[in-house]
């Protein structure tokens, strides 16, 4: 046949979180009350001084192309809340903002991944790191973090998948989905490991403002003198200030690299929007604060689902550390009911208790599932409830 679609996308997969968020939605739709918690999405919402810079710059006609790493403002103001925190020199010239840290993201494979390079990632993974590895030509290995150890990320289970062809390492801490951090000891044996290897490192700190009882968890620009060019951070407007919607990510790298990721960006989606780089650049002007108070209410609601999923028969959870995610073991569950897998299990809670969450399989961790707690504490509560008439047979 000479019109077929293209072989790539038998490499890929759609996205799992985002499917269970459709079927979630069409339930919805039918009028049915699914409990959800299959998004990392925040149901707070997005901060006054953010919205409204977002409809002065629609009102002021700020409306056009911006240039395609994004403008000069917003790139320098994120430059220098970094050089605020850290020792570091950064200028605007090293940010890219785009649509997005997922496409960021996919602008940072395309540029530094050639085809048939090992890329290690630490599992269990957030969903596109594989599928966007793969989609620029390279190999994905795993690199799996223990439960036991609260899914704290390790370098030496890094070492250990590293192989002669390894050209890159992505690390996501704290990471979606296990809401496991990164200590400081082992991520100054990784950023040891990445020179002596020379490979890029890839630092996804989407979650960076969410970190609860581990003060040690910290990003990896703490490195950056010993990283050099081969440090790659990417962080996302998205969770850190409640703006999923309006697509604003961002990455922080050397300026070839930046560049490179530039000249993709305007090949694809040009930029992000320009009203939404005005409202981003409204977030760390004026709403600095906004994340700390987010994160005290995302503390209170990670003690809510802890002491609920206590009680429920068949799932252990480690309590994690960062980001607004549980990942239990269901194990139990699934022997208890008769369920082959976290992919029935989700199925079934949808269809007979319409709460929605997300198997382990799509992270690469069968026998656990995803609740995220960024939903409010009464769908939590009634949700949580719902989870134990499924566990309990009631
Ligand atoms: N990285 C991680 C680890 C995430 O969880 C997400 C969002 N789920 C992203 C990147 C992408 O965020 P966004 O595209 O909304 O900026």
């Amino acid at each position: 046949m000479a019109r077929r679609l293209a072989s790539r996308l038998g490499l890929v997969t759609p996205s799992p979180t985002v499917a269970m968020a459709a079927e979630a939605g069409k339930l919805k739709a039918q009028g049915i009350p699914v409990l959800d918690f299959s998004l990392g999405e925040p149901d707070l919402p997005t901060p006054g001084g953010i919205k409204r810079a977002g409809i002065r710059a629609i009102e002021q006609d700020f409306t056009h192309y911006t240039p395609a790493p994004g403008i000069m403002e917003l790139r320098t103001a994120i430059a220098d809340a970094y050089n605020a925190r850290f020792p570091l020199r950064l200028s605007g010239a090293q940010v890219m903002v785009g649509p997005g840290a997922k496409s960021v993201l996919y602008a940072a494979m395309l540029t530094l991944v050639n085809p048939g390079d090992d890329v290690v990632i630490v599992a269990p993974y957030w969903v596109s790191f594989p599928e966007q590895v793969k989609l620029a030509g390279g190999n994905p290995v795993y690199a799996p973090m223990s439960a036991a150890d609260g899914f704290t990320i390790r370098a030496a289970a890094i070492e250990a998948a590293l192989t002669p062809a390894t050209r890159a390492l992505i690390l996501n801490a704290p990471c979606n989905p296990t809401g496991g951090i990164l200590p400081r000891e082992e991520a100054a044996a990784i950023a040891r490991l990445c020179v002596e290897r020379d490979l890029w490192l890839i630092s996804d700190e989407t979650y960076e403002a969410f970190v609860y009882d581990d003060a040690d968890a910290l990003s990896l620009f703490s490195f950056a003198d010993q990283l050099g060019d081969r440090l790659v951070v990417t962080a996302s407007f998205s969770k850190t200030w409640a703006m999923t919607g309006w697509r604003v990510g961002y990455a922080v790298a050397a300026e070839p690299v930046i560049k490179g990721m530039s000249t993709i960006q305007s090949h694809d989606a040009t930029q992000a929007a320009s009203m939404c780089q005005k409202a981003a650049l409204a977030a760390i002007k004026e709403e600095a604060d906004a994340p700390r108070a987010m994160l005290e209410e995302y503390r209170r609601r990670r003690a809510l689902v802890l002491s609920l999923l206590e009680g429920i028969p068949g799932l252990r959870c480690v309590a994690p550390k960062g980001a607004f995610y549980v990942f239990p073991d269901c194990t139990g569950l699934l022997a208890a009911r008769g369920l082959r897998d976290a992919v029935e299990l989700s199925a079934a809670l949808l269809r007979e208790k319409a709460v929605a969450l997300i198997p382990g399989e799509a992270f690469g961790a069968p026998g656990y599932v995803r609740i995220s707690y960024a939903a409010g504490p009464a769908t939590i509560e009634a949700g949580m409830a719902r989870l134990r008439e499924f566990a309990t047979g009631a």
